[in-house]
């Protein structure tokens, strides 16, 4: 998409000139196109949760109003929809903080065997309720990087909380670390972290969308997880920060594997 802008030059000669250039303002649109999507998918996300809540309050209001068991039942989802829109607040909030200084290097010396550690420490009751089996070996893991504690126990628990939601209750999550010495795309040493499930795999035709805002493969699957469709949107911009990257990969029916690769000297 191209505008054209008109200048009048007036040379010493005295002929009146006009240049017309057109400057191609096709990113920009782009943009203000991508801010128009977004916002019309916020607003989306949030109406959903509060269709549900008013159309609680009403019954509440009206043909529950003596029903002491309904009410109950009733304020107990409201309550379930007030969280979800809590965390869908929550995740926004985190993905426009994170947005907010992506271009800002982490500089703090992290070790990435206490991040993980602690990542799952957190996740420890969610990881018992699915009876998730759960393999990671801290001893071989001591990984240096440089980079921002808060935000990689963040990238961690996405992924980590995702391979128990979607890896099938029974399932076996993976955590393995390792370091390359060389990489396509990294000019020095680089540590992989794998977070591997068994659960029922990604079609390949999604692969490419998962870190876009909101896109999940199943909504009615996510929503009952409780996810927001933002977590893997927010680890990309974290990683994009460490100039780390992800790559995925799966197989239907068999499981995912969700790969960190960060840069060891940044
Ligand atoms: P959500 O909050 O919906 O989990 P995410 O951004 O974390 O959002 O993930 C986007 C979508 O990617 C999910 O809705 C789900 O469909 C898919 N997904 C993510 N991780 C996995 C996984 N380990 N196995 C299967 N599907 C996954």
């Amino acid at each position: 998409i191209f505008r054209m802008v008109l200048r009048k030059l007036q040379p010493k000669s005295g002929a009146r000139v006009t240049l017309a250039t057109f400057v191609d303002i096709s990113h920009i649109e782009e943009a203000e196109q991508m801010r128009r999507d977004f916002v019309a998918n916020v607003s989306h996300e949030l109406r959903s949760p509060l269709t549900v809540l008013g159309g609680f309050i009403e019954t509440l209001q009206t043909a529950a109003r003596d029903d002491v068991e309904a009410r109950l039942r009733f304020l107990d989802i409201m309550a379930k929809e007030a969280q979800r829109m809590n965390r869908i607040v929550d995740d926004l909030l985190s993905l426009s903080n994170v947005e907010a200084n992506e271009k800002v290097r982490p500089r703090d010396l992290i070790d990435l065997s206490d991040v993980i550690g602690s990542t799952i420490a957190a996740l420890r009751p969610q990881i018992e309720n699915n009876q998730i089996r759960l393999n990671y070996d801290p001893a071989t893991s001591s990984h240096v990087i440089r980079g921002e504690r808060d935000q990689l126990i963040q990238v961690f628990r996405n992924l980590i909380e995702n391979a128990v939601k979607y890896g099938g209750s029974g399932g076996t999550v993976t955590i393995r670390t390792r370091e390359h010495a060389r990489m396509p795309g990294f000019s020095g040493p680089v540590v992989i972290v794998d977070v591997v499930d068994t659960g029922d795999g990604i079609d390949s035709v999604h692969l490419p969308r998962l870190t876009e805002r909101f896109y999940r493969v199943d909504t009615h699957r996510s929503r009952e997880k409780g996810g927001t469709g933002l977590g893997l949107a927010i680890v990309k911009h974290i990683l994009n920060r460490h100039r780390a990257r992800l790559s995925i990969q799966s197989s239907k029916g068999v499981g995912s594997t969700f790969s960190v690769q960060l840069p060891k000297d940044t």
